[in-house]
């Protein structure tokens, strides 16, 4: 069975940190990760994300990259679920040409993939975060 290492291998490029995220943080990413740094929820909030749509998202920094992205993820272990999930996001199981978008801003991801082996990958991705999260 392919697994999504078969599809994957990030090269730490940090594109995906870039721009105007939308990388938004439920009420367990933030006690996560205000604890990981050590600073209360509130501090958290106002330090280091934005509102939009009444919900927080982490913000960007003047670099144009997120403000967590220095040369690494400096919360890696704590980071919220779509960076961790990221590229087997759910939209592709909505439409596998998705991934060609994926693609085209990620250099870690391969082409001329299966449909079918895709989604098994987004699947197995899926199930893992469920199993590992402690949310
Ligand atoms: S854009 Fe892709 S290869 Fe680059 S850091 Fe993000 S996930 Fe990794
Ligand atoms: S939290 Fe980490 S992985 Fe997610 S966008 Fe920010 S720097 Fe990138």
């Amino acid at each position: 069975m392919l697994k999504p290492a078969d599809f994957f291998q990030c090269q730490k490029c940090g594109e995906c940190c870039k721009g105007y995220g939308g990388v938004f943080v439920n009420k367990q990413e933030i006690k996560h990760i205000s604890r990981y740094l050590n600073m209360d929820a509130e501090s958290f909030l106002t330090d280091y994300c934005q509102w939009s749509g009444g919900r927080p998202l982490i913000r960007t920094s003047e670099s144009g990259y997120c403000v967590f992205w220095d040369k690494v993820c400096t919360i890696h272990p704590v980071k919220p679920r779509m960076c961790k999930i990221w590229p087997f996001i759910e939209s592709i199981l909505v439409d596998p040409t998705n991934w060609d978008v994926i693609r085209s801003v990620c250099p870690g991801v391969c082409g001329n993939v299966r449909s079918e082996d895709l989604t098994e990958c987004v699947r197995q991705v899926l199930t893992q975060y469920e199993r590992d999260c402690h949310c």
